[in-house]
């Protein structure tokens, strides 16, 4: 892995940063790859990059078919905030595929963890919403 950011043309950016070097002597060179990016200082350099060779990464990992999620797999929890509301948080179980779309409880939605830390928005995966729609009777 190399600390400097992968994009050849990062130079050409020409920002001040960049500038290293003595008078009579300076020159521009790459940025360093920052954390967020990992090989890239940033996304417009990663763009760069990707343009140049999505071909080469798209050949390495190889082509997947169509996917598709069935009916009985389409399960999935939905936070709604709604500040008008009195009851502000609300939880649903939803299967679009199958016309439900049932509020459910917040013990019903979240992990005791997610509760404990006041984590509002997060819900339970989709396995876990196809094993409450079970409980409940919604799904087999
Ligand atoms: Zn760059």
């Amino acid at each position: 892995m190399s600390e400097w950011c992968q994009n050849k043309k990062c130079p050409e950016k020409k920002t001040k940063g960049q500038i290293r070097g003595n008078k009579g002597s300076k020159y521009y060179q790459s940025n360093k790859s920052s954390g967020y990016y990992e090989y890239w200082c940033s996304m417009g350099c990663r763009d760069v990059w990707w343009n140049e060779h999505k071909n080469t990464c798209i050949q390495a990992v190889g082509f997947i078919d169509k996917q598709i999620i069935h009916l009985e797999d389409a399960w999935y929890v939905e936070y709604r905030y709604d500040w008008r509301a009195e009851q502000q948080d609300r939880y649903y179980l939803r299967n679009l595929l199958k016309n439900v779309d049932q509020q459910i409880t917040r013990e019903q939605a979240q992990s005791s963890e997610d509760i404990q830390a006041g984590h509002d928005w997060r819900t339970i995966d989709d396995t876990q919403a196809k094993k409450l729609a079970v409980t409940l009777g919604l799904a087999s």
